[in-house]
């Protein structure tokens, strides 16, 4: 069955950092939230955002009438939690745009707070929103600060109190049953199904790959939530734990990458699950609870770069896989759809802008030489060539002045409707002003593939050798019509590789 048999569409595609040739990966781990399985991201964050409310309503907070703006946050942003201020940075973490609270900041304002502040996300004051998860937290933290200027919370509480108040609060609406057993008996309302992604794994599997699954949710989630996705999509009588030859289950990633802890065996007996110590080999079919990235690999008998991992958590799934184990690792954006898309749509005003900023740079570059020429003349020094006569120079500096204020009012519009892109407030995931944005920078470090969706691979075949293109650098030749001579994966919309291949 292929839905698509003339190939994937633009945005469906596996775009590459780093040379990754499939035929070598002997195994491939997968997270389960937000990977294997995707939510409907605007029905689950509503849920999650309605439980940290209620919570802090029972607390005697007055947060009853606040209810959740899909709109405010995206993927990728940075919450300040010294100064409650939500932020937008690019690739060298220089901040581009902020809200305080859930009001943009003045140009002014913002300049003043961050002209000299460069994010660095090992400082415990940044937050960066790594998941789809976080969506709800961010939402809230936002609405809260407005709040808390307000005088209307609970004191005396600093931004950094507030932070954690939420922390704490969605960390219990994640961790407490509650939520999980909603979205476990209404599941259709949360899940969108993916029948090709069941098809993407088998077609790995019997090219005689390991699937793995390693998830931080519990075992009494995700065996109904896998159930649900998988079973139905699976050839007759198989189910998804026939799939997977290892499961682990409350992994606590990122630890799980990082550290020694003990492993479980999930012993299912009359609806409960206990958990019994587990030394010696993995049993196919088991489920286990926590252990380690170390002694997984042991078990396989693999080393990191025989190992793919395919996950949705920035951090927790892809930046500490690469950096401490080395594995191989993809990363899922399902936001890239979208991404993709908008920057398709916007080709032709891209173009324009790109014209006339040709054209600004022509009459810019005038104006310098001509301001100099002045400052030569008047100052006596220099080479004395035949120019026209100073008044000249003058009258066409005029010209210019008033021809680039034009044109600066032309290209106005079209620079904001690409600022604009996809979220009115924040603009593409990928971008801050005409830079990467801090989010596609990560990806670029971390992430050896990224895709929007596990089923992208059913297209590349468990064959393919994915080349990372030769990333374009400033003094890279232009050819004629400026398509740079070494074309980046840009015109795939995301954020591109440079890092060259392995
Ligand atoms: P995974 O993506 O399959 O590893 O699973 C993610 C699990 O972590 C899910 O069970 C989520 O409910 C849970 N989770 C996500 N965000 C948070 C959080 O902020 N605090 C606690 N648990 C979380
Ligand atoms: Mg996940």
């Amino acid at each position: 069955m292929r839905s698509h048999p003339s190939g994937p569409p633009p945005e469906r595609g596996l775009f590459c950092n780093r040379t990754l040739n499939l035929r070598a990966i002997k195994a491939v781990g997968y997270d389960m939230d937000y990977t294997l399985i995707h939510y409907r991201v605007e029905a689950w964050e509503r849920r999650a955002y309605e439980y940290i409310r209620d919570r802090l309503e029972a607390q005697g907070w007055p947060v009853g009438h606040l209810t959740f703006d899909p709109a405010l946050a995206i993927r990728g942003l940075i919450i300040d939690t010294e100064k409650g201020n939500l932020l937008k940075a690019n690739r060298f973490g220089i901040i581009k745009k902020a809200l305080h609270g859930t009001r943009a900041m003045e140009f002014d304002a913002q300049r003043d707070e961050y002209s000299s502040t460069l994010i660095d996300l090992h400082e415990r004051r940044w937050v960066f929103l790594n998941t789809l998860f976080s969506l709800s937290e961010a939402c809230i933290y936002a609405q809260l600060v407005d709040l808390l200027d307000a005088g209307q919370l609970p004191g005396p509480m600093g931004y950094g109190d507030l932070y954690e108040h939420v922390r704490k609060s969605l960390d219990a609406t994640h961790m407490q049953g509650r939520l999980k057993a909603e979205i476990i008996a209404d599941p259709e309302r949360y899940v969108i199904d993916d029948p090709e992604t069941p098809l993407a794994l088998l077609d790995q599997r019997y090219a005689g790959k390991k699937l793995l699954l390693i998830t931080n949710s519990e075992w009494a989630y995700t065996e109904p939530m896998m159930h649900f996705a998988f079973d139905k999509h699976l050839p007759q009588g198989m189910t998804w734990r026939q799939l997977f030859d290892v499961v682990i289950v409350s992994a606590r990633k990122p630890e799980f990458f990082t550290t020694r802890s003990a492993l479980f065996e999930v012993v299912e007996s009359g609806g409960e699950a206990l958990l019994r110590p587990h030394s010696g080999p993995l049993k196919a079919g088991t489920p286990y609870f926590a252990g380690s990235a170390l002694e997984l690999e042991r078990h396989l008998g693999l080393s990191g770069d025989q190992i793919l991992y395919v996950g949705d958590h920035m951090f927790g799934d892809v930046h500490v896989t690469k950096d401490v184990l080395r594995w191989r690792t993809a990363l899922i954006l399902r936001e890239l759809e979208d991404e993709v898309r908008a920057i398709a749509a916007f080709r032709t005003t891209e173009a324009k802008l790109a014209e006339r900023m040709v054209h600004k740079e022509r009459m810019e570059a005038e104006s310098c030489q001509l301001r100099l020429e002045l400052q030569r003349r008047r100052a006596q020094y220099g080479p004395r060539e035949e120019t026209p006569p100073e008044a000249e120079l003058v009258a066409r500096q005029v010209e210019l002045r008033t021809e680039l204020e034009a044109l600066d009012a032309e290209l106005g519009p079209m620079a904001r409707a690409a600022n604009e892109l996809s979220n009115p407030l924040w603009g593409l995931l990928t971008r801050a002003g005409n830079d990467k944005s801090h989010l596609a920078r990560q990806v670029e470090r971390y992430a050896d593939i990224y895709t929007s969706r596990v089923s992208n691979f059913l297209f590349a075949t468990p064959f393919v050798y994915l080349r990372s293109p030769r990333g374009s650098l400033p003094h890279d030749p232009s050819l004629p019509g400026g398509t740079p001579v070494f074309p980046s994966s840009d015109s795939g919309g995301g954020a591109q590789g440079g890092d060259g291949g392995e």
